[in-house]
């Protein structure tokens, strides 16, 4: 088949690639560079699930996504020579407050339901085995910690590069700085008029992220699924001596250690429309939490501020599927806080989608038309 993405994130990437690794003619468009928006933006931490006691799809599909970033960590290795910095790394969830503590202790619940690793840890153990960590916190009164062992990162930019050059590879024809004006559906393919120049496909992905409800409103004239776009807003430090730790997460906080010396510290959660620009307020506050965990997280150590914007939904679930009354054009958007993790395992899903084959997943709560008018 002779299939166009329009939206190169980790989303578009990712299904080009495994669309070219299942033979098919793949034409890849962004109407910028590819892999600079929220899939840039993102910290790359892989949380840890368990296929076989998923209760839900979402659960499901976050577990596939986790057998396959590890296999594709190695292949992208092999056909690339990049490494996207998978490493299984560990994460560790600390507490310091009463309501710290009644989320971490709901969060290893749910973990133990699901039978995925993972296990209370006390103070002494964590100030032994993590002495980077401050120690005032871990000797707080309310401190709590426990640690999951399969929780892993992804590095987003070397990753996004890396499938950037496998696409290459498998002849994806990549146009980045494009700008598509119309997308039409006829009875036996899709038009996509790019510079007034008309070209047919079999089928259309849209994978725009946050901006996908503008660019389907734009270039079919008619509603796109409802977007929610969020900002998150990140730092970067770079340290002399590596940060010998797993990634830390605390509330809404993360600390996510590079094997490089970089840190990465995030993020906010912010309904502000399509700003994609970073605060005062906002960026000293992040500065302030670093450093109340890890000391060493001094300001003088911050080398880059971003803010990205994370594909949300009303419901909080992607859609993944047809759009209504469509046959050959599809959506794969709105992974919001998870489409690094999700990407791998969506791309799966609408692969088989777009095939007709029944993906490993029920596709059925993402169906883009449970919000479609
Ligand atoms: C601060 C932050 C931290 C995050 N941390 C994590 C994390 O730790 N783990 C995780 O799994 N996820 C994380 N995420 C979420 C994750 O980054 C996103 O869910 C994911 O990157 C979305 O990918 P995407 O390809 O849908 O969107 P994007 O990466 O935004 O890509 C959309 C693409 O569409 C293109 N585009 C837009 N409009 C058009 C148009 N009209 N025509 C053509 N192209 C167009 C854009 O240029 C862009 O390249 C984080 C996000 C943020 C912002």
């Amino acid at each position: 088949m002779k299939i166009a993405i329009i939206g190169g994130g980790a989303i578009g990437l990712s299904l080009a690639w495994e669309l070219a690794g299942r033979s098919h003619g793949v034409t890849l468009i962004d109407e910028s560079a590819f892999g600079r928006k929220a899939s840039w933006a993102g910290a790359g931490v892989l949380y840890p699930a368990n296929f076989e006691t998923a209760t839900h799809p979402i659960e499901q599909l976050e577990a596939i996504s986790n057998r396959v970033h590890k296999q594709w960590a190695d292949q992208l290795m092999k056909l690339t020579g990049i490494d996207n910095g998978y490493r299984e790394c560990g994460g560790l969830y600390v507490a310091a407050s009463p309501g710290e503590v009644a989320s971490l202790v709901g969060s290893v619940g749910y973990w133990h339901e699901r039978n995925v690793a993972v296990d209370f840890i006390d103070a002494k153990a964590v100030a032994r085995r993590y002495p980077d960590l401050c120690p005032k916190l871990v000797h707080g009164n309310a401190f709590r910690a426990a640690y999951t062992p399969q929780e892993s990162q992804i590095c987003s930019p070397r990753h996004l590069e890396a499938l950037e050059s496998a696409c290459k590879s498998l002849g994806v024809q990549l146009r980045p700085n494009c700008d598509v004006q119309q997308v039409r559906e006829t009875t036996n393919h899709v038009a996509v008029t790019i510079a007034s120049s008309e070209h047919i496909f079999d089928a259309v992905v849209w994978a725009c992220g946050a901006w996908t409800q503008q660019a389907i409103m734009r270039c079919m004239q008619r509603q796109g699924p409802d977007m929610v776009p969020v900002r998150g807003q990140m730092l970067l430090y770079f340290l002399d001596q590596r940060l010998d730790l797993p990634i830390i997460n605390k509330g809404n906080r993360y600390i996510v250690p590079r094997d490089t010396g970089h840190v990465l510290v995030g993020a906010t959660i912010e309904k502000v429309g399509f700003d994609e620009t970073t605060t005062e307020e906002a960026l000293e506050k992040l500065t302030r939490d670093a450093h109340e965990l890890i000391p060493a997280l001094t300001p003088g150590k911050i080398v880059k501020s971003w803010a990205g914007l994370r594909p949300g939904t009303w419901d909080a679930f992607p859609y993944m599927g047809k759009m209504p009354a469509c046959e050959r054009i599809f959506v794969s958007t709105g992974h919001f806080k998870t489409g690094l993790q999700l990407s791998a395992g969506a791309s799966l899903a609408m692969a088989d989608l777009i095939e007709e084959k029944t993906p490993e997943v029920d596709m059925t709560p993402f169906d883009p038309s449970r919000v479609l008018i």
